[in-house]
C-alpha cells in the first residue's frame, strides 16, 4: 500500500497524539500496578473517560511541525520559530513538564539565545519532537539530522539526548519507506550512536539488546523485564528509545498493538507511547488510525481535526494550521487540566497497589 506524504504526516502526527492520550493515565505506575487498575481492558482513553486529552509529547510535536513550515528549510531560523512557540508554551503553565525542558525553557524567557538556553540532561524531551522531523525529512538524510539536533539543543544538550532525537527521526524515516527490519535500523543508526561521547557506549549497547531482542520476536515487556526495568521505562532517553523502538519493530502496522505493547511496559508512558504511536502512524498513515479513537480525540488546542490541518499545512508548505494558539485559553485549559492530574494523583493513593 502506497502512503502519500501528506497521509504519512498526518499519521504521524495523530499516531503520537493518541499514544500520548492513552497512555496519559498510566504514566509513573510500574507495570504490574498498572496491569491491576486497569483490570485487563484494552487501552483507553483513562484520564477523562471517552476523551482524548494529550500532554507536552503532542504539544511539543505540533510547534515542531509548525516551525518547519515557517522556518522555510533554514535550520536556524526553525529553531528561532520553534524556540519563540516553545517559549509561549512554557507560559501558558502546562502540567507535567520535564524538570530540564522545564528549566531550558524558561532560560528563554531570562534572555538566553536559542540553542545556548538547553540544559544539559538525556530527559525524553528531544524525542517528543523528532519523530515529524523524521517524516518531514524522510528524502534528506542530512537534514533530518541536523533539524533534529537544533531542536533538542533548545532543551537538551546532552549527547545521547541529541543521538536519541536522531535515532527516532531516523526510525521515522524507515517507516515512511515501509521499512521496519533489525539490518535497515542498525544501517540507518549507527553513525549517530557512534562516537565517544559519555554514555554513547552504553546507548549503543542497549540499542544493539533491542533490536536482537525484537528480532528474536520477544514481546516489547519480556525486553524490558531482562533490563530489570520493574518500576517501567523511566524518562532517560537512552532507554526510552531503546523500548520505543522495539515494540514498534515488533508491531510497525498495527498501531493498536503497538501502543498495548509500550504501554504494559509501563513508567513513561505517554511519552513512549506517543513515539511509537507517531512510528507506526508514519507507515499505516491517516488511514491506518483506528477512527474509533480518533473520534475521541477532541482535546483543545490540539485535536484531530486541527493536527489533521496541520498535516496538510505541513506536507503542502501552506499557511493552514500555523497559528500559535490563543494564549489566554491554553492557560486555562493547562489549569483545568491540572486539576485533573491531581485528581488522579489522589486516586493513586488508593488501592488496588
Ligand atoms: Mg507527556
Amino acid at each position: 500500500m502506497h502512503i502519500d506524504r501528506k497521509s504519512a504526516l498526518a499519521g504521524c502526527l495523530l499516531g503520537g497524539a493518541l499514544g500520548d492520550a492513552l497512555g496519559l493515565a498510566w504514566e509513573g505506575i510500574a507495570p504490574r500496578r498498572q496491569a491491576r487498575m486497569r483490570g485487563g481492558g484494552g487501552l483507553r482513553f483513562a484520564l477523562w473517560p471517552g476523551l482524548g486529552l494529550v500532554s507536552d509529547d503532542t504539544e511539543h510535536a505540533a510547534l515542531t511541525a509548525q516551525a518547519l513550515v515557517l522556518s522555510e528549510g533554514d535550520v536556524g531560523r526553525f529553531q528561532r520559530v520553534l524556540a519563540a512557540r516553545l517559549r509561549l508554551w512554557i507560559a501558558a503553565l502546562p502540567p507535567g513538564v520535564g524538570l530540564a525542558t522545564g528549566r531550558a525553557l524558561w532560560k528563554l524567557w531570562l534572555g538566553f539565545p536559542p540553542g545556548r538556553n538547553g540544559v544539559r540532561s538525556a530527559g525524553n524531551g528531544p524525542a517528543m519532537r523528532a519523530a515529524v522531523i523524521g517524516v518531514y525529512f524522510a528524502d534528506d538524510r542530512e537534514r533530518l539530522l541536523a533539524y533534529a539536533e537544533a531542536s533538542a539543543h533548545l532543551t537538551h544538550t546532552d549527547p545521547r539526548a541529541i543521538a536519541g532525537a536522531q535515532v527516532v527521526a531516523l526510525c521515522a524515516m524507515l517507516a515512511t519507506q515501509h521499512k521496519a527490519d533489525v539490518g535497515s535500523v542498525t544501517a540507518a543508526i549507527e553513525p549517530t550512536l557512534a562516537g565517544d561521547a559519555p554514555g554513547m557506549a552504553d546507548f549503543r549497547q542497549l540499542m544493539a539488546a533491542a533490536l536482537k531482542s525484537a528480532g528474536h520476536g520477544e514481546t516489547t515487556a519480556a525486553f524490558c523485564a531482562a533490563q530489570s526495568w520493574h518500576k517501567g521505562v523511566q524518562g532517560y532517553i537512552v532507554h526510552t528509545v531503546a523500548a520505543s523502538v522495539h515494540a514498534w519493530l515488533r508491531h510497525p502496522r498495527d498501531l493498536a498493538t503497538a501502543l498495548s505493547a509500550i504501554v504494559d511496559c509501563g513508567g513513561d508512558t505517554d511519552s513512549t507511547a506517543a513515539i511509537v504511536g507517531g512510528l507506526v502512524g508514519a507507515w499505516v498513515g491517516r488511514e491506518g488510525i483506528p477512527a474509533k479513537w480518533l473520534a475521541g480525540l477532541r482535546d483543545w488546542p490540539w485535536s484531530a481535526k486541527r493536527l489533521n490541518r496541520l498535516a496538510s499545512g505541513l506536507a503542502e508548505g501552506r499557511g493552514q494550521g500555523m497559528s500559535f494558539p490563543f494564549w489566554p485559553l491554553a492557560l486555562l485549559r493547562n489549569l483545568l487540566m491540572l486539576l485533573l492530574v491531581l485528581c488522579h494523583g489522589l486516586r493513586r493513593l488508593l488501592p488496588p497497589y
